[in-house]
């Protein structure tokens, strides 16, 4: 009977399809220990899903304090404002305490981003991604999206100051203000990919790249597009969606649902008002003595 247990046990597992991973949390406070994770287990469920990817069965995650302590755990250069890095091959995630909650997004969005990181790159075979593709895909799906993003890219749009994706590459050099933009930019690569060759176009993507393609070959096997083209089309989706006039455009429903509220609310006001007379009247009618309320009545000299 143990036995039947245990296989109908195991098997619920499998129909779930728990992530199997298990989470090294190091530094942690016990405090934070069970809520971070929490998020990284449902992250690493949805990263499975999505990428159609098994994670490794250990991950370590490592809070540290000081940048000479990062460098030495992250063993690279990071921008002084990087909150975290993912190292893929060491399947260690390092995240700088005094930064991880002045990340532009939560902590949670910080551990999304970077196990996201993870999870590509194991999609990949450590093969290289573009970085606006990496780094899209890691904001994508941290969900790093806000007004903030928006201005970034109708701001650029509008002094026709956006980056060539290729630009994007180098991203690390970049002072805080365009990395935004960067971030923005590559978010919207990865926003566009879903909208216009949805899941099975992006999975596609990621194999050609598995399988060592060259950069321009992916594109143009899972999008049947050069990339000079898919940046044109990009650049359109970006101006229909997220420019200066697109947003005023997209606001005119707004207008008409205030000019509705305003009438609606203008009418029943009069109505109320309305009715208030009407009542006082009728209340007129037989408070009064000497019967004046008839209008066919002459007034009296
Ligand atoms: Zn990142």
């Amino acid at each position: 009977m143990r036995v039947l247990h245990l296989t109908i046990f195991l098997l619920l597992l499998l129909c779930t399809g728990a992530a199997a991973t298990d989470f090294m949390l190091v530094n942690v406070a016990p405090a934070d220990q069970a809520h971070m994770r929490r998020v990284l287990n449902q992250a690493a469920t949805r990263l499975e899903r999505l990428l159609e990817v098994d994670l490794p069965p250990e991950i370590t995650l490592v809070l540290i304090q000081t940048q000479a302590q990062y460098d030495s755990v992250a063993g690279g250069e990071m921008p002084e404002w990087g909150a975290a890095a993912a190292i893929p091959r060491r399947n260690l995630i390092v995240i700088r305490a005094p930064l991880m909650d002045n990340y532009p997004g939560n902590r949670e969005n910080l551990l999304q981003h970077e196990l996201a990181h993870i999870a590509l790159q194991h999609r990949v075979r450590f093969n290289r991604l573009p970085r606006f593709v990496e780094e899209g895909f890691a904001a994508w799906f941290a969900g790093e999206w806000g007004l903030n993003n928006l201005y970034a890219v109708a701001g650029a749009q509008f002094t026709n100051s956006l980056l060539p994706l290729r630009q994007i590459d180098d991203v690390n050099s970049f002072k805080h203000p365009e990395a935004r933009l960067a971030y923005s930019q590559s978010y919207l690569v990865v926003h566009f990919i879903f909208e216009r060759f949805g899941e099975v176009g992006w999975l596609e993507y990621l194999d050609y790249v598995a399988q060592g393609a060259s950069f321009e070959e992916c594109w143009r096997s899972a999008f049947h597009l050069a990339f000079w083209e898919f940046e044109v089309e990009y650049k359109k989706f970006l101006s229909d969606n997220y420019s200066i006039t697109a947003i005023l455009s997209n606001m005119t429903g707004l207008w008409i649902i205030l000019a509705i509220v305003v009438i609606a609310g203008f009418i029943m006001i009069k109505r109320r008002k309305q009715s208030v007379i009407d009542r006082w009247k009728e209340e007129e009618k037989y408070q009064s003595t000497d019967f004046d309320y008839d209008q066919d009545d002459s007034p009296w000299d």
